[in-house]
Parts: C-alpha cells; structure tokens; sequence
C-alpha cells in the first residue's frame, strides 16, 4: 500500500517552492538577508511580556490561563480589540470578533467557509504568497483582482461562471501589502466596494501591516468605508483580518476577524472543529501587553523600521543600475523590485547568495499564475541601516555583473 494513494485531491496543491532549499542558508552569518518578512527580534517587547507571563501565571490568573477556554476567545482580548477597531473606524461588538491563531488561520476559515472546488477568489498579481496557499487548499480558481479604473467586472462573473462556479471573495491587503509595500488608495477601496457590490461577493481585508505606517494619511479601512456607507456591521461584506504578529509577535500566534455575526458565529463552529481556542495563555499575554504598551510600542517600532526603509530606498537609488524600479511604501515592511525584462529573480538570488552573500525572495511565487518572474522582493524589517546599505550595495554588484552577461 502506498500512503500517498490515500492523499484527497486538494493535497496536489500542496507543493514546497523550489526556493525553500536556497533559503536554507540564510542562517551563515555573513550573509546579509532581505529574504524573511519578519519582525526584528530585538524590539519585541520581551520586558512587557515577561511581566504578562508572570501574571497570567499567578495565583489570581493561572486557572484561568492554564485551562481550555471558550472559542469565540478571550473576553478581555475582545474588548480590547473592539475598542481598537473602534479607533482606526470600525465600531464592534465582542460578538463581531473571533480570535485566531494568527492571522494565517483566519484565511484558512475563510477559505474553507466560502470556497467549493471551482469558485473564484480574486487576487491581487502579486498577493501574499500564504493567502494563496491557505485557499488553495479548498481547490479554487484564482481571477486577477484589478482595481484600475477600466476594470472588467462582468468578465469576472463570466469567467467564474464558465468555471463552474462564482465569484465569492476578493482578497486584498490594502495597506502595504506584502509582497509589494503598496498601499491601495481611497479611490480604489471606493471601486472595490463598488465592485464586490456588482458581483455580489466578499471582501476579505487583510491587515496585517495596517498598524505599520511611517508617513503620508491614514486611509480608512475597507470595512470602515462600508460601515460608514451602510450604517450597519451585519449589513457589511467586507471581513476584516487583524494579526497581533507585526506588533507585539509573531511567536504566540494570535490574530482576529471581524465581520457581521452571522459569519463569525460560523468560524467559531470551525475553530470549535479545528482547534477549540487559541491558546488561553497566549491570549491573557497579549491582553496584558496590549495593554500596557501597545500604542507606545508601535510607535516604536515606527520609528526603527522607517529608518530601515528610508536606508533601504536611499541605497537603491545609489546601487541600482539602469532599468530597475522599485516601490516607495510609506508603511510595512517591504520594497518590491521589478528586473528588466527577461531576467529571472530565482536565478538572481542563486547568484546573489553564491557571489555577493545577500539574499531575498524571488517575486514569481507571489503570482497565482507563475508569471512575474522578473521580480524580487526586499524586506527591510529585520536588518539594520549599515547592513541595508552594505546589502543593497552588493545586490547592485550582482545586477549590474547579471546585466552584462
Ligand atoms: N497576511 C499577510 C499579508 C502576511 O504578510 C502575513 C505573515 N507574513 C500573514 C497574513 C499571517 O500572519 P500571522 O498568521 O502571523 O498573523
């Protein structure tokens, strides 16, 4: 008997990229990586966290903390984020708010609620590269989401349809997104809404950067724009994902959704299915944590990275050679370069770890069909100035040899 005979359909789709083995090496000192979208582990807030720990632990919390929990999530969390929704334009109940393990699981629910094999979800060309993978499981196909404004929406619903199935949501991560930095302006939410009305569909808001930015307006979120419009939560189509992973950390897996009650009482069905709860513990930590310190703590971390991005984009525009360009995100945690046409980002980076000890991601994993081959993308997150400005430096060595060849 051969196990893999017994693997779904859905598990063909599951496929390492090819670029995991190069990745490995990021680990030898002397390389200087813009490869992981990763926090810097020297600003979490590892003091506060202590602390939380401590008190979660105490006599007072620790039956509580140490013990299973209700699905939906922590109360206290709930009530935080309900007021923090509140501040960036999304008044909510607790009710309209389920606590996840990270934001990656959110998608995974969501996926898992409204996609059956064939129906659409409409993408971003880029998207972040997990979104794709934790929808890809439920067997969809992907349509390019464009919010230009010529953009096709009957041809959507036409191409869905010959599909076999419908449009059922459009995913975006409207504020610097990864993998590209950009940020969708307010015209362009106005048109997305505009569009997920006509098609009837979705919107799953991705915001995990929201909290991220260093210069230039706010922009409202998408489901603040619709509530605002429609006066009423369980009116809106827009499902907000939130994650405590860019903020506070990665590492205790705790993010959000909010969206009308219907929606939400169902993921708690699914994560009653999948997991119970989110982790108790985790939970009262980031709690005490957010607390504390949030607002203080982001604005930290705003200061630190936005002097990463400004060394990054001032050492692009020194290194890099005639026909690149690159992104300019006022937030987040990357720049997106697009290579002149014909060059391969994969086989840049195999060059680049080999001569010039610097590496990235290959921008081709981050398009639903393949294409974009010519692009790379640069994290700026995790590295200090002088190393940005060494690494950029040895990136324009590489391109330039690249180019000549
Ligand atoms: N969305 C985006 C756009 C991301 O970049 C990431 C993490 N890289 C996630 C969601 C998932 O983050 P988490 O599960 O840690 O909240």
């Amino acid at each position: 008997m051969k196990l893999e005979e017994m693997f779904a359909t859905r598990a063909d789709r599951l496929k390492a990229s090819e670029i995991r083995e190069l990745l490995k090496l990021l680990d030898q000192p002397d390389i200087i990586s813009f490869a992981g979208g990763i926090p810097d582990p020297a600003l979490f807030p590892a003091q506060a966290f202590q602390a939380a720990y401590a008190q979660a632990l105490d006599a007072e919390h620790q039956a509580k903390a140490l013990q299973y929990s209700v699905s939906e999530g922590y109360l206290p969390l709930r009530e935080w984020l309900a007021e923090h929704m509140a501040g960036i334009g999304v008044p909510c109940d607790v009710d309209n708010i389920l606590i996840t393990s990270g934001s990656q699981q959110a998608l995974d629910y969501l996926g898992k609620l409204m996609l059956s094999p064939g129906d659409t979800a409409l993408v971003n060309w880029p998207t972040y590269l997990g979104a794709l993978a934790a929808f890809n499981a439920y067997e969809p196909r992907f349509d390019r989401l464009d919010l230009g404004v010529n953009h096709g929406v009957s041809d959507y619903a036409e191409r869905a349809e010959a599909a076999g199935g419908r449009v059922k949501f459009a995913y975006l991560s409207a504020d610097f997104s990864n993998p590209t930095g950009e940020t969708v302006d307010a015209a362009g939410r106005a048109r997305l809404l505009d569009m997920a009305e006509t098609l009837d569909c979705a919107i799953i808001e991705d915001g995990a950067y929201q909290a991220l930015r260093y210069d230039g307006e706010a922009i409202q979120p998408i489901l603040a724009m619709e509530l605002a419009q429609k006066g009423d939560l369980e009116a809106c189509r827009t499902i907000y994902c939130g994650s405590f992973s860019k903020t506070l950390s990665p590492g205790l897996r705790v993010g959000w959704i909010v969206a009308a009650k219907p929606v939400i009482a169902k993921l708690v069905l699914m994560k009653q299915a999948a997991d119970l709860h989110s982790p108790t513990i985790n939970q009262l930590a980031i709690h005490g944590v957010a607390e504390a310190c949030f607002d203080r703590h982001v604005s930290n971390l705003r200061a630190a990275y936005s002097a990463r991005r400004d060394a990054m984009l001032a050492a692009l525009a020194d290194h890099m050679p005639e026909g690149v360009e690159w992104t300019k995100p006022e937030g987040g945690m990357f720049v997106w370069i697009t290579l002149p046409k014909g060059m391969d980002g994969a086989a840049l980076l195999d060059r680049a770890i080999r001569e010039e000890r610097v590496a990235f991601v290959p921008g081709g994993a981050f398009f639903a069909d393949g294409s974009g081959i010519n692009t790379i993308r640069l994290s700026f997150s995790n590295s200090g100035e002088a190393a940005i400005v060494e690494g950029v430096s040895r990136l324009g060595a590489v391109l330039r040899r690249a180019l000549s060849d």
